[in-house]
């Protein structure tokens, strides 16, 4: 069954400009996708739409098995949590822990359990020192920890990160990565939608679209999109660290083309030692 399901869609902010030009594409269920495209390829109109603030001008979406119509609205944001690129647009309370509980008040539960919801969230993103901190008060980065906190604490059946870490150092940013990558493996039918121009959040999804004024220009599996590095170089797009890493090495006599992951890379390095 696909999470989400789009069909020839197409959005114009403008008359006649298509910031989303006829795309199709479906996602699995549990399966973690990432978006990626430069500045203005049409990404956050994307996100937008699926969550049904915006509408489109001709196209269909589909959530499960709901058709995103003004009837199916409501049911279809309960599945759906979104990290917004600018964490200041999803602000409203004057204190974190009560901006991390905000999406779960209205999911009727029981306010001990919440609190120990919240508490574990900001935690999970090492932001518990900052419970009772406004929230306007944070740096960039913190405010995108408190926001991802208080979408994961949701519990949704789809996730949603528009650039969510793109004011977090490097550090950060890793820490949010492995944070997903577990959240995942708990949680395997969860289905993560990552937008990003980071090609190393963009390396741990299963599959990955390339947007470029508003058009998908390439779609495919992990594998398919990383074993053509010099397309993906002139679509504008890095090297992942890790192939770069196993690629010197190479250099060096040393093959790791088999190595998943940097763990696995860890491990095998170790060994020689
Ligand atoms: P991305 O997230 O990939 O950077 P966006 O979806 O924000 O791209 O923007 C896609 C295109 O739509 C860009 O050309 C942008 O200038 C235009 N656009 C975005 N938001 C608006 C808006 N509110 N009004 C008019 N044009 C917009
Ligand atoms: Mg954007």
């Amino acid at each position: 069954m696909n999470a989400i399901s789009v069909k020839n869609l197409t959005y114009e902010y403008e008359e006649n400009i298509k910031a989303i030009d006829n795309i199709s594409f479906d996602i699995p269920v549990g399966s973690f996708v990432s978006i990626i495209g430069k500045n203005g390829s049409g990404k956050s109109t994307l996100a937008k739409l699926l969550d049904g603030l915006l509408i489109a001008k001709s196209g269909e979406i589909k959530i499960f098995d709901l058709i995103l119509n003004n009837k199916n609205i409501k049911a279809i944001r309960n599945k759906i949590g979104i990290v917004f690129q600018n964490p200041d647009n999803q602000f409203i309370s004057t204190t974190v822990e009560d901006d991390i509980a905000f999406g779960l008040e209205n999911r009727n539960i029981d306010s001990n359990k919440m609190q120990e919801i919240v508490i574990d969230f900001a935690k999970k993103v090492n932001m518990d020192k900052y419970l009772n901190k406004e929230p306007s008060n944070l740096s960039g980065g913190q405010k995108q920890r408190v926001a991802i906190a208080g979408v994961l604490a949701l519990n949704c059946d789809i996730i949603i990160l528009d650039e969510a870490t793109s004011m977090l150092d490097p550090k950060g940013k890793e820490e949010i990565r492995q944070l997903i990558v577990k959240m995942k493996q708990e949680n395997p039918s969860l289905t993560i939608l990552s937008i990003t121009h980071d090609i190393e959040e963009a390396y741990l999804s299963d599959y990955i679209i390339i947007l470029e004024n508003g058009k998908i220009i390439k779609q495919g599996k992990h594998k398919d999109i990383f074993s053509n590095l010099d397309e993906l170089k002139k679509l504008g797009f890095e090297t992942p660290f890790f192939i770069t890493v196993k690629q010197e090495l190479l250099k060096h006599g040393y093959d790791f083309s088999d190595c998943e992951n940097i763990n696995d890379l860890v491990e095998k390095l170790c060994q020689l030692m």
